[in-house]
């Protein structure tokens, strides 16, 4: 589904990500862990086309397809779906709006029928309810005076609705209360699939007693130094990440 080998990235000339590599299956989920700086979200920015984050070295095959080679809505309309840690705000875009379109630019890419405004709403509803939102939420902006929780719960609902084939959650669960976590682990466990794989990056081990990854990796000066099963996110949880060599502090 996904082979990054030996990644190089780069934003404003700061080299960020120094030999990335990573396999993931369809069926999957990986949990990227690491400190802050290491380069977590630059990697998920890289993957979803940012134009500021240059790579400069390496591949990236998604469905044997050169993933670099797209740009971001091409990347969003092969199936990739990023949710990050701070959503962005629409003002004067209704919520049902913007995903519908997202949603029908999604189908006449697979070659599916458009939904109409009646079907959609429909559809959008019962994840809604899934998601503990309430109607409202279609007719507003897109996030905006939307609660932390609120944005969180509408980015799973947008990643329902899309029907990613790689959804990658970049501390999706950084400020949630527990029921929004749970919300958002809830959601993610319902779009697991056979089919479907998920990078989940995240600080804590605790998102991932929700949300059970097949692998976890450790990502460190900008490279993934250690990976493991589930255990390791609770090795880290009890020792940190200096133990690991070459996830060390820089100057340690
Ligand atoms: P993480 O998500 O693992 O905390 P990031 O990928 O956000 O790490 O950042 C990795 C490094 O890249 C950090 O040192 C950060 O300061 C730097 N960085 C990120 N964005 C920019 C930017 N726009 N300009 C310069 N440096 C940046
Ligand atoms: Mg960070
Ligand atoms: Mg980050």
């Amino acid at each position: 589904m996904l082979k990054i080998d030996n990644l190089y990235a780069s934003i404003e000339d700061k080299e960020i990500l120094k030999g990335l590599s990573l396999d993931v299956k369809p069926g999957e989920v990986h949990a990227i862990m690491g400190p802050n700086g290491a380069g977590k979200s630059t990697l998920s920015q890289v993957l979803t086309g940012r134009e500021a984050y240059k790579v400069t070295a390496g591949t990236v095959e998604f469905e044997g397809r050169d993933l670099l080679e797209l740009n971001v809505e091409e990347r969003a309309r092969a199936g990739i779906f990023l949710a990050f840690q701070y959503p962005i705000e629409i003002p004067g875009v209704s919520n049902a709006y913007f995903m519908r379109a997202s949603v029908n630019a999604m189908r006449r890419e697979r070659g599916l029928p458009e939904l109409d405004a009646m079907d959609f709403v429909k559809k959008a509803k019962a994840e809604m309810k899934l998601v503990g939102m309430r109607d409202e939420f279609l007719y507003r902006s897109v996030n905006e005076g939307f609660s932390g929780g609120e944005k969180k719960r509408n980015e799973i609902l947008q990643m329902a609705l899309l029907e990613p084939k790689l959804a990658i959650l970049d501390e999706t669960d950084s400020g949630l209360d527990i029921d929004a976590l749970k919300t958002v682990a809830d959601g993610v466990n319902r779009l697991r699939s056979p089919e479907r794989s998920m990078i989940v990056i995240t600080h804590y081990q605790r998102l991932l007693d929700y949300i059970v990854p097949d692998y976890v990796h450790v990502l460190a000066h900008g490279r993934i130094v250690r990976s493991g099963g589930r255990e390791l996110a609770l090795e880290l949880e009890e020792k940190g990440y200096g133990w690991i060599e070459g996830a060390k502090p820089a100057g340690a």
